[in-house]
C-alpha cells in the first residue's frame, strides 16, 4: 500500500470521537483467563425518538457481568444477544435526545440501571412492580450496556444524578444501590427490628446503610475480615465471620426479625432460615438454593431483583442528602479483562468502577 494513504488511514483511525467509540465487546462467553472482552472501535449508536445518547463518564463492574461473560448464565438466556457490550451501572452526560424526549435535555448528567426498558402495560408495569415486567430489557444483557464511551438509553428509564456525587461514586448506586434498597424495603424492617445481612460486598455494604437509616439493629456476616471492618464503620451493630459458628452466635443473642442474603451460597441461605424468627422474613437477592425449609416456622421467603424506578429515585434522593458512603476503586476501560479476573479471584475490595475521560 502507498505509504501516504496508509498514514492517512491510520490518522483517521486515531480520530475516533466523531463517529466512533471505544467499547469492550463480548463475542462469545468464555473463562476470564481467555480475556474474552475485546476493546474495539465501534460506531456510536443512533437513537430513536424516545431515546437519549449518553457520553459515559463511569460504569461499575458487577459480579453479574462476570457471570454473564463466563457463560454461567447461558441456561437463563443471558446474554440474550451476541456480540454484546456488558455493563449496567452507568453515569454519563446526555449528548443527544430523540424528538419525543421531554424529561431530560442535552448536557444533563444521568444514570442508567439494569432495568433498561419496560412495556408499561403489563400487570407488573401498571402496579409499580415493573422490575418484574416480562418484556423488560436488561442493560448489558439483552441490549448493549456501559463498557463503552457511549450508549443509548430509553429516556423513560434514565435518572438525574444528584450534583453532590462524583461520577464514579454515583455509578454503583445504579445496581448495588437500588438492589440493596429494594431488598431492605422487602425485609420490612423498622427501628424496633433486627436484620442479619449475609454477604458484605458491593450490595451488602449499601444494605447495611439503608437498614441503619431505617433504624434497624444490623448484624453483618461475611467471610472477609476487611469487609467486616467496613461493615462496622458503616454502623453495623454486630459483625460475624462466616467462618465461625454464625447460627449459634446470632441466636444466643436472639433470633432476628429478618435476614437478607447477598452471599451466593446455599449455606448462607440455610443459616438465614436458622437465625430468623418464626414468621420472619428472608429476602434472597442472589442465585442460591433453599434446602431443608422448615414450613412449621411460617417464615416468609422473598426474592428481590434490582429495583423499580421509584426505588431508584428513592436511592438517589437519599444519596443527594449525603447519607450514603460508596466504596469504590477506579479503573480504565482497557483494563477490563484484568479487573474482571481480579473480581473473580475476589481481589477487588470495593466496587470496581470504569472511569471514562472522552470529551
Ligand atoms: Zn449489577
Ligand atoms: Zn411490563
Amino acid at each position: 500500500m502507498n505509504s501516504i494513504i496508509a498514514v492517512h488511514i491510520k490518522a483517521n483511525l486515531l480520530r475516533p470521537l466523531l463517529r466512533f467509540m471505544k467499547a469492550a465487546v463480548l463475542y462469545k462467553p468464555a473463562k476470564m483467563e481467555e480475556n474474552p472482552l475485546k476493546i474495539e472501535q465501534l460506531e456510536i449508536p443512533k437513537i430513536e425518538d424516545d431515546e437519549v445518547l449518553i457520553r459515559i463518564k463511569a460504569c461499575g463492574v458487577c459480579r453479574s457481568n462476570l457471570h454473564m461473560i463466563e457463560g454461567d448464565w447461558l441456561d437463563l438466556g443471558v446474554p440474550a444477544k451476541l456480540p454484546i457490550i456488558p455493563g449496567h451501572e452507568i453515569v454519563g452526560i446526555v449528548e443527544k435526545v430523540g424528538k419525543e424526549v421531554r424529561n431530560v435535555k442535552v448536557g444533563d448528567r444521568v444514570g442508567v440501571q439494569p432495568l433498561y426498558s419496560t412495556c408499561g402495560a403489563c400487570e407488573y408495569c401498571i402496579s409499580g412492580r415493573e422490575n418484574l415486567c416480562n418484556m423488560a430489557e436488561i442493560t448489558g444483557e439483552t441490549v448493549d450496556g456501559g463498557y463503552a464511551e457511549y450508549m443509548k438509553a430509553k429516556a423513560a428509564h434514565v435518572y438525574e444524578v444528584p450534583s453532590n456525587l462524583k461520577d464514579e461514586e454515583a455509578a454503583p448506586l445504579f445496581c448495588p444501590g437500588v438492589t440493596a434498597y429494594r431488598a431492605v424495603m422487602l425485609s420490612e424492617i423498622s427501628p424496633a427490628k433486627s436484620v442479619a445481612i449475609f454477604g458484605i460486598g458491593g450490595v451488602g455494604h449499601l444494605a447495611i446503610q439503608f437498614a441503619k437509616l431505617y433504624g434497624a439493629k444490623v448484624i453483618a456476616v461475611s467471610a472477609d475480615e476487611q469487609k467486616l471492618r467496613i461493615a462496622k464503620e458503616l454502623g453495623a451493630d454486630l459483625t460475624i465471620s462466616s467462618k465461625s459458628d454464625v447460627v449459634n452466635q446470632i441466636i444466643s443473642l436472639g433470633y432476628v426479625d429478618s435476614s437478607i442474603v447477598f452471599a451466593p451460597s446455599d449455606e448462607a441461605v440455610f443459616q438465614a432460615t436458622q437465625v430468623t424468627k418464626k414468621g420472619g422474613i428472608i429476602v434472597i437477592g442472589v442465585r442460591a438454593n433453599l434446602n431443608d425449609f422448615r414450613f412449621a416456622n411460617e417464615q416468609i421467603i422473598k426474592g428481590s431483583v434490582i429495583g423499580t424506578r421509584v426505588d431508584m429515585m428513592n436511592v438517589l434522593k437519599i444519596a443527594s442528602q449525603g447519607k450514603l458512603k460508596v466504596y469504590y476503586e477506579v479503573y480504565q476501560l482497557e483494563e477490563i479483562n484484568s479487573v474482571l479476573k481480579k473480581l473473580k479471584r475476589r481481589e477487588i475490595r470495593e466496587r470496581a468502577v470504569l472511569k471514562f475521560s472522552a470529551e
